[in-house]
């Protein structure tokens, strides 16, 4: 169903942000609707933080299905809805809310299922099992790689990241709600002699930094080199990070297949549908 196609009975779903104007959402989601039929439009909202609790009561109001909410507002919309799932209770951050039968607002982090889906779609062929992973940035970001990572089975995580307590705060969550012993959890400052020793022996390299780490220098020249290196980011298409990473022989990918796991598991929970996810990739990989 496109733009074009909107009548009385279309359901509207939307984006809560600010700014909204560089979201590739609305390109995937509305792309999913149009393969599916499902006579559904995904809207931009601009909201500002000083809005967000109107735009909240909104929902409701103007008879939304839900809406996804991003920066920033993922954490401040928490106590504005009626019930979290575990995830978004974990993390303390929302980023889809769904209007239930009765007008109940319930608020999900669907960025765990991203990364994973991610991991899926990209290192099917590299066994993480049992393997060693260090996670660049303690932002809300890394917060939903460190939970998806706690289940895939890592043996450790050594968090870096340049504000420490931070990082020390991530760990202490993963110990408190059961996901990852603290003893496995190990916390060092963005600093490029301590990765280089955190990098001996690590399968799986995750930049959660919103900056190149590369081009911060906190990465060793020469190695060592994880087995994998992934960057959260998916613009610029030139990421120095991966680079590194693939120039000493590691697998690489970017965060578009955590934007496109984030999207399809909203649409699932806007429709009850199953996500079109190759169809929404091309729309992706055309907006780029
Ligand atoms: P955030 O909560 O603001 O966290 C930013 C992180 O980057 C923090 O760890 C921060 O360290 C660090 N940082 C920022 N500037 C730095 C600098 N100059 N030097 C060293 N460290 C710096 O952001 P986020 O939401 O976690 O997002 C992080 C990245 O992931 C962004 O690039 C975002 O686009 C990407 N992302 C991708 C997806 C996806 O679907 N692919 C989803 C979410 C986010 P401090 O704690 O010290 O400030």
């Amino acid at each position: 169903m496109g733009v074009s196609m909107i009548n009385g009975e279309t359901a509207v779903v939307g984006l809560f942000g600010f700014p909204v104007s560089h979201s590739l959402s609305p390109v995937m989601q509305n792309a999913g609707f149009r393969e599916t039929g499902l006579n559904y439009c995904y809207v931009p909202f601009p909201v500002r933080e000083e809005d967000l609790s109107a735009a909240v009561r909104s929902i409701g109001a103007l008879n939304l299905r839900g809406v996804n909410v991003t920066a920033p507002h993922k954490e401040a919309v928490c106590p504005l809805l009626h019930r979290l799932s575990g995830e978004a209770l974990f993390l303390g951050a929302v980023n889809t809310v769904v209007r239930g039968e009765g007008g109940e607002l319930v608020g999900y982090n669907t960025d765990v299922e991203g990364f994973s889906y991610l991991l899926q779609q990209n290192l099917a062929g590299v066994d993480l099992q049992g393997a060693r992973a260090v996670l660049l940035g303690a932002g809300g970001a890394a917060r939903a790689v460190a939970l998806s990572l706690s289940r895939t089975g890592v043996s450790s995580l050594a968090i870096a990241n340049r504000t420490v307590s931070k990082a020390e705060a991530l760990a202490s969550l993963l110990a408190e709600r059961g996901a990852l012993d603290r003893e496995k959890a190990e916390v060092l400052p963005l600093e490029r002699e301590r990765l280089e020793a955190a990098l001996q022996g690590t399968g799986l390299l995750i930049n959660a930094l919103s900056a190149d780490p590369w081009e911060l220098g906190c990465l060793p020249r020469g190695g060592p080199f994880p087995l994998a290196a992934i960057d959260l980011r998916y613009a610029p298409s030139r990421l120095p990070f991966l680079e590194w990473a693939q120039g000493g022989g590691a697998a690489g990918a970017n965060g578009l297949d955590m934007l496109l796991g984030q999207g399809a598991a909203a649409f699932t929970l806007f429709t009850g549908e199953e996500a079109p996810a190759a169809e929404m990739k091309r729309a992706l990989l055309e907006a780029l």
